[in-house]
């Protein structure tokens, strides 16, 4: 069933559809008119048109279409062109090499031009390459061709027939495919739809070059011919494109006609007639050559202010909207946009820091944060450059912000964009997780991650001979009979006990921490070892000496009472963390082994 289903879709699939062979079999029409009316019209002294167009149209329509389009389009424009030839030009004998010079110097520009340059009259380096390959190669090409064939059919001189092909069919191609592009692209038909009042502007200009063109190509008494250049330079600057391709075909048109009929400064040349076309041909290339540039830099320069002016647009909705603040700030760091949204994260309306330094959002001890990272942005604008700071306003817990900021390009005179967000709840986040994950929950000391680390710095402390240390490990004597007679919720409540009373008795430089379940630990800084010993000796007695507090519900039973061991050893600045601790633990085992409630230092 389905590869039944699936055979007449692919017959249909290949075959046009009906606009599309409409389409196609206006192109060919418009190929078969043009190409007569070139040779019926401008084929006055010899074999070959003084201009072809024909090859424009080819190319325009080749470059728009779509290029599945160009196996109805190809065969179309060849009939045409070969009944042109066959039936205004040299007849049936040339129609098939002339056909085939004409067909290659439009399809392999028209290739060429598709794959480097898709809209090639809208950048200026499209219009040189337009007017390199389709107004010189193309045309190059096709002259070796129709002439090699002409001069083989006919007595006519190879040379001069490739001369004439070459700048008839050049000029042909750069008049006719900016007007054409712009008609199968529907610009002249928009432009003609368009109210009356648009319409105006470039029927006066046009108009007014058409009168320029016809008086300088009316009369020889004057050479006049650079005048026609200031209303066709008017007309691309008013109107571009449209400006730019109508007063070329008005320049052709009229002036070729004028010339060809007998009148003006071309006919009047002392020269041969042949050289007054080159002539002619050449003064219509130099036109072209110096208004179509004009006209793809124009358009350039307005996409690109309609690009600035829609990013401008979006900036600004984005800058009003956004929850985060958005500044400018200039190469020196002062502030010169603020968003609104600075008004909520930084407490001041957006008007009082217009003006003011960068730092006016900064807390002092911060400032070189950020001032690194602009110094950053601005010599290496392609990335954005991430600083975090405190924001000078005094309240209950810093506000924190976080800053992105990137160089706005070009010259580092452009300054910076920033974005600027609070990231206090954040930062708040972060410092409760980095407390939860270097602290012990039951007594809130620190935990074992967290003493190994400081550990780790103070071996390095004593290693420069900044200062010197102990680590003393201490152990709850019999804490296991603690838990079997009072119960593990009153152990608890005996370490947290031990752990204040520890605290207490010891100076809070040094760094009290529990490492398991009654084992605790302290690093003892900036004491020499007697001292150290003393202090282990302190705590030891004060331990003796404690009595548990017990909640009010718990009040008849006796308080528990707990003794410690102390194993003491100094920090050597050769030893790692654990041959430390090691030795600590050899010292409080000797302490356990000679009945317990002591302090021992290891040997
Ligand atoms: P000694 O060290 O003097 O040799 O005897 P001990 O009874 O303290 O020895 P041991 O190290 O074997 O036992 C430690 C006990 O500490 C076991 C365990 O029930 C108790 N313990 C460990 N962590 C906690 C805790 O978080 N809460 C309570 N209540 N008890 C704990
Ligand atoms: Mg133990
Ligand atoms: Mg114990």
């Amino acid at each position: 069933m389905l590869t039944f289903g699936r055979h007449p879709n692919s017959v249909i699939a290949a075959l046009p559809a009906p606009s599309m062979i409409g389409s196609v079999a206006r192109l060919g029409l418009a190929s078969l008119v043009l190409s007569a009316a070139s040779l019926l019209l401008t084929r006055f002294d010899g074999n070959i048109a003084f201009i072809w167009g024909n090859t424009g149209l080819v190319i325009a329509a080749l470059s728009l279409r779509p290029r599945d389009q160009w196996r109805w389009l190809l065969p179309a424009f060849g009939v045409a062109m070969f009944a042109a030839t066959a039936c205004f030009g040299m007849g049936m004998a040339a129609a098939a090499p002339l056909l085939a010079a004409t067909m290659t110097e439009a399809t392999l520009p028209a290739w060429l031009l598709r794959r480097w340059e898709g809209r090639f009259f809208d950048r200026v380096t499209g219009v040189v390459m337009f007017l390199l390959i389709a107004g010189i190669i193309g045309p190059l090409i096709g002259a070796v061709i129709a002439a090699s064939a002409i001069s083989l059919l006919t007595d006519a001189s190879w040379q001069r027939t490739a001369i004439r092909w070459f700048t008839s069919h050049g000029l042909g191609t750069i008049t006719f495919t900016p007007l054409i592009m712009l008609l199968l692209r529907g610009d002249v038909g928009r432009w003609f739809q368009g109210p009356l009042r648009a319409q105006m502007g470039p029927f006066a200009v046009l108009g007014l070059v058409a009168a320029v063109v016809t008086g300088v190509f009316l009369q020889d008494g004057v050479p006049l011919l650079f005048l026609p250049m200031l209303p066709m330079l008017a007309a691309t600057m008013l109107y571009v494109r449209i400006g730019a391709a109508g007063s070329i075909l008005l320049l052709v048109a009229i002036g070729g006609l004028l010339s060809l009929s007998g009148h003006g400064p071309v006919h009047a040349l002392p020269t041969p007639p042949l050289n007054r076309i080159l002539f002619f041909q050449f003064y219509v290339g130099c036109a072209a050559l110096l208004v179509l540039p004009v006209a793809a830099l124009i358009k350039q320069h307005r996409q690109a202010i309609r690009d600035l002016s829609q990013s401008e647009a979006r900036f600004r909705l984005l800058s009003d909207r956004s929850a985060d603040v958005i500044l400018e700030v200039a190469p020196d760091g002062t502030i010169l946009h603020a968003s609104p949204s600075v008004a909520q994260v930084a407490g001041q309306p957006p008007a009082y820091y217009l003006g003011q330094h960068g730092f006016t959002l900064v807390h002092p001890e911060d400032q070189h944060v950020l001032w690194r990272a602009h110094r950053q942005a601005l010599a290496n604008p392609d990335i954005a450059h991430i600083a975090q700071f405190r924001s000078p306003r005094e309240t209950a817990e810093p506000t924190w912000f976080e800053a992105a900021l990137r160089g706005l390009g070009g010259s580092a005179g452009q300054g910076l964009i920033v974005i600027l967000r609070d990231i206090s709840a954040r930062k708040a986040t972060e410092l409760a997780l980095e407390i939860a994950a270097s602290t012990d929950p039951l007594t809130g000391l620190v935990n074992r991650r967290s003493f190994l680390q400081r550990l780790r710095n103070q071996i390095e402390h004593c290693r420069v001979g900044s200062s010197q240390g102990s680590v003393a490990l201490v152990d709850l004597d019999h804490f296991k009979s603690v838990n079997d007679r009072f119960g593990h919720a009153v152990g608890d409540l005996a370490l947290q006990a031990f752990a204040r009373i520890a605290a207490a008795t010891i100076d809070r430089r040094h760094c009290l921490a529990r490492i398991g379940g009654e084992e605790f630990a302290i690093l003892l800084v900036g004491i020499n070892p007697k001292e150290a010993e003393a202090t282990c000796e302190r705590l030891r007695e004060a331990v003796e000496q404690l009595k548990v507090e017990l909640p009010s519900g718990m009040l008849e039973i006796e308080s528990p009472r707990i003794t410690a061991s102390i194993g003491l050893t100094a920090v050597d600045p050769a030893s790692d963390p654990a041959t430390i601790l090691n030795r600590a633990d050899e010292a409080l085992y000797r302490a356990k082994a000679s009945g317990r409630n002591c302090v021992q230092v290891a040997d």
